[in-house]
């Protein structure tokens, strides 16, 4: 094992306040099992689930019920034992109106096809370590949501040399992945090492940001007793966005990922720890993905903390069994604050790629309102994909969509940075959305 402590990073970034001692360890907490779960079939990227329940049917906690559908698509499981009552559109994340099967809790919870028995997974092959995180339907637990067995099957044209498991948690509020680190090192390294062996790699980094001592103190004891010289645990400088992808890649292997190219064109495959832990228990235990570790944070949450919450869980049930607000909340983001979605509806339901649910009250909204580009150039020198969102921002709101296809806008990695420098409170990356919304409906009108 090869411990080091990283100082250099990637150009650009930020460092806003952290505010993570909200939750900061805080020991993960179970939430209850909600009495009515809404189990979207879209929770990741790609296509929707297909469902195979009917209303009325009974379910097991852990049954699949929604098959992935087509390449890039994922399984869906049963949150609970129960009965579905429902199949209907429904607010989530990803959409006003998402296909969801609602469960109503019922009965026992006999999990379905699930193992207490580990599986000795060193005997497997490549083939079936990816079948097991198939089935599960395993995604990116990091935000992103990307079906992990898609990711983990890399095409023979495109080599890979190195897994890098990101740590770096570099969001504010956010303290989840920290958690997992802390308490469970050995399940992630042996996760680690799943999945080395399923991408055929010799080499793996982990890279945990320097604000996560107790979480780099309890790695480093595991490596240590485990003999693992494949891995190695990297300290690195905490700035904003190092946990983006090619931001760590940059910083752990000073390798570039070309523009509107994919950490795999550079030899490399990137997953969170989160994902990690996932992975090892669908290998292990033949677990699905139907539950995970959330952040539950923000001025006006009375108990915030890290706790394990099952899909489909919407954020209003959420609100009551944590204890309550303090305040009325103006404003809730699934995720964190940089990357995160803020929401319109306490209907939406938690799904896998959660990683927190922040409430905050009026006292920390600022206004709505923006003034124009006072061209003072700190969005450039913040951002991390080398882009000028300046520019960007003016011609998206004079609309002049032709000019904006010089401007790479795609490289854009929705951090939020030149947002959060802006004097003038633009709100540069919602009209960068809103310029790859334009330019991707021209392409389409011209093909
Ligand atoms: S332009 Fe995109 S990548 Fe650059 S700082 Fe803004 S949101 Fe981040
Ligand atoms: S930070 Fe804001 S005001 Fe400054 S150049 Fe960028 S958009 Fe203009």
């Amino acid at each position: 094992m090869f411990f080091s402590r990283f100082i250099a990073g990637f150009k650009g970034g930020i460092h806003p306040p952290e505010n993570k001692f909200y939750s900061e360890g805080k020991k993960f907490s179970y939430l209850p099992i909600p009495h009515v779960c809404y189990v979207p079939l879209q929770q990741h990227i790609g296509k929707p689930a297909r469902p195979i329940v009917e209303v009325g049917q009974a379910v097991e906690e852990g049954q699949l019920i929604g098959e992935a559908d087509g390449f890039i698509s994922a399984n869906v499981h049963s949150p609970v034992p129960g009965k579905v009552i429902d199949i209907v559109h429904h607010p989530t994340v990803f959409s006003p109106k998402s296909l969801c099967i609602v469960i109503e809790t019922e009965g026992a919870f006999t999990s379905s096809q699930q193992s207490r028995v580990p599986s000795s997974w060193e005997s497997f092959s490549r083939d079936e370590l990816i079948a097991s995180i198939k089935e599960a339907g395993i995604v990116g637990l990091g935000g992103a949501a990307f079906p992990t067995h898609v990711k983990l099957s890399p095409p023979a044209t495109k080599p890979i040399d190195t897994l890098i498991v990101n740590g770096a948690e570099c969001e504010p509020y956010l303290t989840v992945d920290d958690m997992l680190m802390q308490t469970f090192p050995h399940e992630i390294i042996e996760g680690i090492r799943i999945a080395m062996k399923t991408l055929g790699v010799e080499r793996a980094i982990i890279g945990v940001e320097d604000n996560k001592p107790d979480a780099i103190r309890a790695l480093r004891k595991v490596l240590l007793e485990t003999n693992a010289p494949t891995i190695t645990l990297v300290s690195l400088k905490t700035k904003y966005p190092q946990g983006a992808e090619k931001q760590l890649i940059k910083a752990l292997l000073r390798r570039e990922v070309p523009s509107g190219g994919l950490p795999m064109d550079v030899g490399v495959v990137v997953q969170n720890v989160g994902t990690i832990y996932a992975i090892r228990e669908a290998v292990l235990y033949k677990k699905p993905l139907y539950e995970r570790f959330i952040t539950i944070s923000g001025p006006i949450v009375k108990n915030p903390g890290n706790y394990k919450v099952r899909f489909g869980t919407k954020i209003s049930d959420i609100i009551d069994e944590i204890g309550g607000l303090l305040d009325e909340p103006v404003k809730v983001i699934m995720g964190g604050p940089m990357c995160g979605i803020a929401l319109d509806t306490l209907e939406i339901p938690v799904v896998k790629g959660t990683s927190g649910v922040l409430f905050f009250g009026k006292n920390k909204i600022e206004s709505e309102n923006f003034l124009t580009c006072i061209r003072c150039g700190r969005c450039v020198a913040a951002c991390p994909a080398g882009l000028l969102p300046c520019d960007i921002s003016i011609l998206v709101e004079k609309n002049l969509t032709d000019a904006l296809a010089m401007y790479h806008l795609f490289d854009c990695i929705m951090c939020g940075s030149c947002s959060f420098v802006c004097p003038s409170k633009r709100p540069i990356s919602h009209f960068i959305k809103l310029g790859q919304q334009r330019l991707k409906s021209a392409s389409t009108r011209m093909t």
